[in-house]
């Protein structure tokens, strides 16, 4: 109502009339902003949001008013100004006015051919576009002329029973009425809601006087931009095409010319200096003033420069980085605006390859978005396939049913990986996201014929083993062969943006890092140390395997001492390289986490090799693998109870870690230790625990000479470790929240599994979203709420941490930010992301209290 009262429904645009983006669009408030600037912008008038609501229903504004700007017989042009470009919109139409009358009038000032070809254009545009007639009916002629004319002009009245509309006003009614309408359709409200839009958002039209662009001296149009889309690197684009209109240069116009000087044709610069020089002066001006990289329209009209339209130019996500910092860098924009304008989303991309999104796509599958990047190879079946393939130096899918641990040195081997099961926290996602390898997951469509070797796509298409296909894990989608790519870009503009972002930020981010790699990319990415480190990946190392199940088949404590005895100096190693990366930094190592049957074959083969390497019979390994299984292991002798029942593991573990602290100390390397505790459910566990690892610090101690402090802490992941923080926190210096199982708990629904029925809750709104993808503010949050303040009842300066997948997101960040959190924890690849949204959360609560 406010808006009605300070705005019309129409306005002429003037440097000072009432006007406002959110009220007439983006469009109509940039020409403003460029007749402000004194280009010469046609004569334009806007229609708010309002007056093309009313428009939908029926109710026109006044029409005289609209048309009285123009004169006794204009020629008009109207085009869609929403609030975001982006959201799309219907297309222009041009030449509005245009009959019989004006036809005949325009034959005599630009020519006979050139006056029909308007005409024949409007005919076919507004039949096609305004009375939705068949577009097969109304195909341009290739011979502008009376005949052709006619016949276009026939063909409207024998499909509408009406003729042309010879009425300018008349012809706008139509136009305005199905453009609102075309808006108000639910494909283009379902296309727009993608892209962000709000569900009531509006549209405004600019109705605009045309520059022809078309008749005597130099004539045409163009479209001119001043930075590479791609790269955001300065640059004129754009192309001129004489005797035109609108973006007809564009595309694969015949005789569109260079915008600047150009050794392979003739350029506009040749042909018009003055008006390109004006363009050039035009695009500094844009850029200073609007302070955007911006695309502009334009027609010459006998020799004489319109600016017809002025948009945010479309950019790549690289590109959006480079400009916003180059804006920032020239004084134009604070550097406040330049970290508000990129989407961490965007930086994603840039640290992956992608497929290029000019591509052609011929979509096998679509899954899950697991782990973003793409990646082309062959597809191999099984993880010594993809092994093979690797020491072959031939690149390789891995496409699995669903991957277990079994299958980690395959995927390290692997460019990528697809699984037919699984949702985004699947065995598969985690490490592929650890491993910075792009991954589809729950592509339950593909269905796996191992016997014959194939793959079958839902559409009956088989591919073999040994068929090349990319993975696309920034959309989810699995495609044939291998489209183009664009590299991975870690160029200076995204260094000098996350620094930016660093100055604004007040909440930690750390990485979630297993593996020396893993950790150097957190290094790489800025992360301020490891929130994360699960050490079981460790033991699924190359030999390390065989001592692991040597160590589960141990009869009696001594005999597993012994053989974790053989395990202490891998660990110490691994622990080693790990802290000497990370050096100045804090590590927080989390103790053996998963059920140990997973450590063990799941097939005959493989039993049959156990069998053999413990020199036991078959039957008994047999039966021993199967004692070990359980029917619920997700909730079963896994994390805190291992290291309660076979409390050796963890004592090892302590002291493979203690002891690399003081290896990597007497080198001179500076580390801040942490250990962490998994699955807890009772302060008890914690205590029991607590007194182990403290006994072999101790004994470390002693034994080196050495003095060194660490911090234990807990996982908290269970619903009971959240009730129970108080006193749980009593005994822990920091909390860490693993938001992965703490979903599965919270919602009693299996994250290995979720992946199967997700889509269906989330298609019937019965979940908002995947809430392993996105953090359920509502009951896990509150979970971890609750958790928070009894955590800091038991002890005040506890640290609070997020570790789960969730903890790069922009629920969590501003959920941990609004809670006092003192860090997330992300796998690496999503730091970079992280700091940024973190920095945006901190400058938006603090443009909320200005
Ligand atoms: C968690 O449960 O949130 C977590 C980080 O641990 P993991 O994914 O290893 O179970
Ligand atoms: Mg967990």
């Amino acid at each position: 109502m406010q808006q009605q009262s300070t705005y019309k429904q129409l306005t002429l645009i003037t440097p000072d009339a009432a006007m406002s983006a959110a009220v007439h669009g983006e469009r109509a408030k940039c020409l403003q902003r460029l007749i402000r600037l004194d280009m010469p912008v046609p004569m334009t008038v806007a229609l708010s949001f309002d007056a093309v609501r009313d428009i939908a229903v029926g109710n026109l504004p006044d029409m005289a008013a609209l048309m009285a700007p123009f004169g006794p017989q204009p020629l008009l042009s109207v085009r869609p100004s929403s609030l975001d470009p982006d959201w799309g919109g219907p297309s222009a139409i041009l030449n509005i006015g245009m009959n019989d009358a004006r036809h005949a009038m325009m034959a005599a000032q630009i020519g006979d051919s050139a006056a029909t070809a308007l005409y024949l254009r409007f005919v076919q545009s507004y039949a096609v576009h305004v009375a939705r007639l068949d577009p097969d009916e109304f195909d341009l002629p290739d011979v502008a002329d009376a005949a052709s004319l006619r016949a276009m002009l026939d063909a409207y009245e024998a499909e509408t029973d009406e003729t042309f509309p010879q009425e300018a006003a008349v012809q706008m009614v139509e136009v305005l009425r199905s453009m609102a309408r075309a808006w108000d359709g639910t494909t283009a409200r379902l296309l727009r809601q993608a892209k962000g839009a709000p569900p009531d958002a509006g549209l405004g039209l600019v109705v605009q006087a045309m520059a022809l662009g078309v008749g005597p001296g130099e004539s045409g149009s163009g479209v001119i931009q001043y930075v590479n889309s791609a790269t955001g690197q300065p640059q004129i684009i754009g192309r001129y095409l004489g005797q035109s209109q609108g973006r007809d240069a564009l595309g694969d116009a015949d005789g569109a010319i260079y915008l600047t000087c150009d050794k392979r044709g003739p350029s506009l610069e040749d042909l018009c200096p003055q008006a390109f020089a004006q363009l050039v002066a035009y695009g500094a001006m844009c850029r200073r003033k609007l302070r955007e990289e911006m695309q502009i329209e334009f027609t010459i009209e006998n020799g004489g420069l319109r600016i017809l339209d002025a948009v945010r130019v479309q950019r790549a996500s690289r590109a959006s980085v480079r400009i916003a910092v180059a804006l920032a860098e020239d004084g134009i924009i604070p550097r406040e605006d330049a970290v508000m304008r990129v989407e961490p989303a965007a930086l994603s991309e840039l640290l992956h390859r992608q497929v290029d999104p000019r591509a052609k796509r011929d979509l096998i599958v679509r899954g899950i978005a697991a782990s973003p990047g793409a990646a082309t190879g062959r597809i191999v079946l099984t993880a010594n396939e993809a092994q093979a393939s690797a020491a072959r130096g031939e690149a390789c899918v891995l496409v699995r049913r669903e991957t277990t641990p079994e299958d980690i040195r395959g995927m390290h081997a692997a460019q990528a990986v697809l699984t037919m099961r699984g949702g985004v926290t699947s065995h598969a996602a985690v490490i592929g996201r650890g491993l910075g390898v792009p991954c589809v997951v729950g592509a339950s469509d593909l269905v796996i014929d191992r016997k014959r070797g194939l793959v079958v796509a839902p559409d009956g298409r088989t591919f073999a083993a040994g068929d090349v296909i990319t993975i696309d894990g920034t959309t989810g989608q699995v495609l044939v062969g291998e489209p183009p790519m664009l590299e991975a870009a870690l160029d200076g503009a995204f260094k000098t943006l996350l620094e930016w972002a660093d100055e604004f930020r007040d909440i930690g981010v750390r990485a979630n890092a297993d593996t020396p790699a893993d950790a150097q990319t957190a290094r790489n990415f800025a992360a301020e140390g490891i929130g994360l480190c699960r050490t079981e990946h460790m033991f699924f190392e190359g030999d390390r395997l065989g001592v692991m199940r040597e160590m589960i088949f141990a009869e009696s404590s001594d005999d597993r001492r012994a053989v974790l005895d053989r395990l202490l100096p891998m660990q110490r190693e691994d622990f080693q390289a790990l802290f000497e990366i990370m050096a100045g930094k804090t590590v927080c190592v989390r103790l053996f986490d998963p059920p140990l049957h997973e450590f063990l074959p799941s097939d005959r083969a493989g039993l049959r090799d156990l069998a053999e390497q413990l020199a036991l019979p078959l039957s008994e390994v047999t039966e021993r693998v199967e004692a070990l299984s359980e029917y619920n292991p997700m909730l079963g002798m896994r994390g805190v109870r291992l290291g309660i029942a076979i409390p050796e593991i963890y004592d090892m573990q302590a002291r493979a870690i203690f002891e690399a602290m003081v290896a990597v100390r007497k080198k001179g390397v500076d580390i801040s230790v942490e250990i962490m505790i998994p699955l807890v459910s009772a302060m008890r566990e914690v205590e029991l625990v607590k007194a182990r690892v403290d006994a072999v610090a101790t004994a470390v101690r002693t034994k080196t000479k050495a003095k060194f402090d660490y911090r234990l802490g807990v996982m908290v992941e269970t619903p009971r470790a959240a009730l129970r923080a108080q006193d749980i926190a009593e005994h822990a210096a920091f909390l860490s929240f693993g938001t992965n199982d703490l979903t599965q708990m919270t919602y009693g629904l299996s994250r290995d599994d979720a992946g199967r029925f997700m889509s269906a809750y989330v298609q019937q709104g019965v979940y908002a979203e995947d809430p392993f993808h996105t953090l359920d503010i509502e009951g896990v949050g509150e979970l971890l709420a609750i958790g928070a303040e009894r955590g800091r009842l038991g002890r005040p300066d506890v640290v609070l941490s997020i570790c789960g997948e969730h903890g790069g997101s922009r629920a969590a960040i501003e959920f941990c930010r609004a809670h006092g959190f003192d860090y997330v924890s992300c796998s690496p690849f999503r730091v970079p992301g992280a700091r940024l949204t973190a920095a945006q959360s901190a400058l938006r609560d603090r443009m909320k209290s200005d």
